[in-house]
């Protein structure tokens, strides 16, 4: 049994009692007890499988051992209903279809990753970060929404450690990470006509998608903590794939935070929870405020693929070793050395993969690798090997190497105004390949390997001693001013000074978690050298982009953790509020049927200011 999990009741709260009040009861946030489920779920149970349709493509018995799936298998599309008449049956279906996807995801385990910043009111830039909080961990969505963390830096065990994550005590509003990842449901136990009222409003276009809205309400006395707000149901399997709203209010001296929760067809049948935009406080005068943050949750690695001795990937990579090596000849102590930084550096690139933290070799990695190229080729750079990249799927501002592998995390590719800046972060790591800082033998043991997904940061970690960073900024500034990107050193200046004047208030966006930090308390480190080329930074100049909010360059695959670029199309900034450099925004993922057109499963996280153009049909509003 799982009923001592009882923080799925904890989920939703931003206790905000002082922080000597909790240090002292570790035990005072436990929530009132709630019923468990009910044993029968009258949508589920009771009703009849549908029949098979006429041209018999959907056979029923592939319901009925769905729970005795394998972890990993593939989901089985649900069974076809017939189509509804009324807008009563549109509900039996969504309410059905919301236990079928609750019951699909209850094996997976994805990565969750919730970004805050606290924000503060700037008389001229309107709200900015003023601090930040950062989370990441597992979600576990069997019978509860549990979650573990990757994050481990305060040294505590058991539920606490998982409620507050790497987040201490220390501030007056405690974020607890669960409250995130609560939200993928409209209600986890109890989504049915029983608690719920639920009211037809229109039809509307979500990207290419045509869907229901309907306001759904907690029926009185239907007990704490239910939905209270609006969801989107697409029209034609009856999938809920937006909800927008809060929760109805909990016990005293707890807060629920409004959220706007976005699904993906990224399988037939499914829309799997992938986007959580959070908001909270008001700027507006005369108001004030206890709190004020916005905050990007995302879930991805639905599929995580473990990378054991059957992998095809491994398979591949065999054979090319052999074809390097001419069968007649020893490797000499040179080569071997050779192949034994190839074979750590293989093993962290798939340990980081099967841990949902790397996303597979694609298509953002061609145009990384042609920035490195533009830099190798200037350079006349000759490597034994040829450099590879890879992307992290987190948020934080990071790099790394291991062996002849340059990794970047998404957040900091979003975040670079344009290429000369993505080469001068990548010129850093192509220097210490090419200064032969090679990092990470030991990784080479196959035992190192051994450990499990959410301890990642503790097993791994490429940071270089000061000498060898300060070697590193040094040559790759000579690689950046033999390079096409010469003439753009400018740019690059820019975003330094940005990093530096926003570094003291996104604390935890430039914590890295395996690399050398470009910003330690506050000051940069990374590239320093740059940081006074180029003009003065001017926040209110309209034309002068120092830096971009998040989310704006990379979208990530949240079934198969492919990274893609945003096709986005340029937005006229029109003041000096709208350049947000590093912030977050909300989420408008352009919605797309499953295998319709090309590449839009991903969705393009964008600002709401590029929202929906495409009219509805019905006009109602
Ligand atoms: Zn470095």
């Amino acid at each position: 049994m799982r009923t001592s999990k009882w923080m799925i009741t904890a989920a939703l709260l931003v206790s905000m009692s002082a922080a000597a009040q909790q240090a002292a009861d570790p035990q005072s946030a436990q929530p009132p007890a709630q019923s468990p489920a009910p044993a029968v779920t009258p949508t589920d149970a009771s009703q009849p499988p549908a029949a098979a349709p006429a041209d018999g493509s959907q056979p029923a018995a592939t319901q009925s051992n769905q729970a005795a799936a394998p972890a990993l298998a593939e989901p089985t599309p649900p069974p076809a209903q017939p189509a509804p008449v009324t807008m009563d049956q549109v509900v039996n279906l969504f309410i059905l279809r919301e236990h079928g996807l609750i019951k699909m995801l209850s094996n997976r385990t994805p990565v969750v990753e919730t970004y805050l910043q606290n924000l503060t009111s700037d008389p001229q830039l309107g709200p900015v970060p003023s601090d930040d909080h950062y989370f990441l961990g597992r979600l576990d969505m069997g019978e509860t929404v549990d979650r573990k963390d990757y994050l481990k830096d305060d040294q505590k065990e058991g539920m606490q450690a998982r409620l507050l994550g790497g987040f201490h005590k220390l501030y007056k509003v405690e974020y607890q990470p669960v409250g995130f990842s609560w939200m993928v449901y409209v209600d986890r136990t109890d989504f049915d006509r029983e608690h719920y009222d639920f009211t037809y409003i229109r039809r509307e276009f979500l990207g290419d998608v045509r869907c229901l809205v309907f306001d759904v309400k907690p029926k009185p006395k239907s007990g704490r903590g239910r939905f209270l707000g609006r969801i989107w149901v697409e029209d034609q399997d009856f999938n809920i794939v937006r909800l927008n709203g809060t929760y109805s209010q909990g016990v005293k001296n707890t807060y629920f935070f409004h959220m706007d929760s976005w699904r993906l067809n990224l399988i037939p049948g499914y829309w799997v929870p992938s986007y959580i935009y959070s908001e909270e406080g008001d700027f507006s005068a005369g108001v004030k405020n206890r709190i004020a943050f916005k905050a990007q949750t995302r879930v991805w690695g639905y599929d995580l693929k473990k990378g054991g001795k059957d992998d095809e990937l491994t398979q591949i990579r065999v054979d090319s070793v052999k074809d390097e090596t001419s069968s007649t000849q020893d490797a000499s102590p040179l080569q071997a050395e050779r192949v034994w930084q190839q074979q750590a550096e293989d093993n962290v690139v798939e340990r980081l993969t099967s841990a949902g933290l790397l996303a597979p070799e694609g298509d953002v990695d061609k145009i990384l690798q042609t920035v490195v190229n533009n830099l190798e080729v200037t350079n006349n750079i000759d490597l034994p090997r040829p450099v590879r990249t890879r992307v992290l799927l987190t948020a934080p501002l990071e790099t790394f190497s291991v062996g002849n592998t340059i990794v970047i995390s998404r957040g900091l590719i979003d975040v670079l105004p344009d290429e000369a800046s993505l080469a001068a972060v990548l010129s850093h790591e192509l220097a210490h390949i090419v200064l032969g800082h090679n990092l990470g033998s030991q990784y080479a043991f196959n035992d190192r390997m051994l450990f499990s997904d959410d301890s990642t940061y503790q097993n791994l970690g490429f940071r270089h001693i000061p000498e060898e960073e300060a070697a590193a900024d040094k040559k790759a500034l000579e690689l950046l001013k033999n390079s096409p990107y010469a003439q753009k050193l400018d740019n690059v200046g820019l975003f330094l000074k940005i990093l530096q004047l926003r570094a003291g208030s996104l604390n935890a966006l430039l914590t890295t978690h395996l690399g050398n930090p470009l910003a330690s308390a506050g000051t940069i480190t990374r590239l320093s050298g740059l940081s006074t080329q180029g003009p003065a930074l001017d926040v209110n100049k309209l034309d002068q982009i120092a830096a971009l909010p998040l989310g704006g360059r990379i979208k990530i695959n949240p079934w198969d953790d492919k990274a893609e670029m945003v096709k986005t199309s340029p937005v006229a900034i029109t003041s000096a509020r709208d350049k947000m450099p590093f912030e977050v925004t909300p989420f408008y993922p352009r919605l797309a049927r499953f295998g319709a057109g090309t590449a839009q499963q991903g969705a393009a996280p964008t600002s709401a200011a590029a929202a929906n153009t495409t009219p509805s049909p019905n006009p109602s509003n």
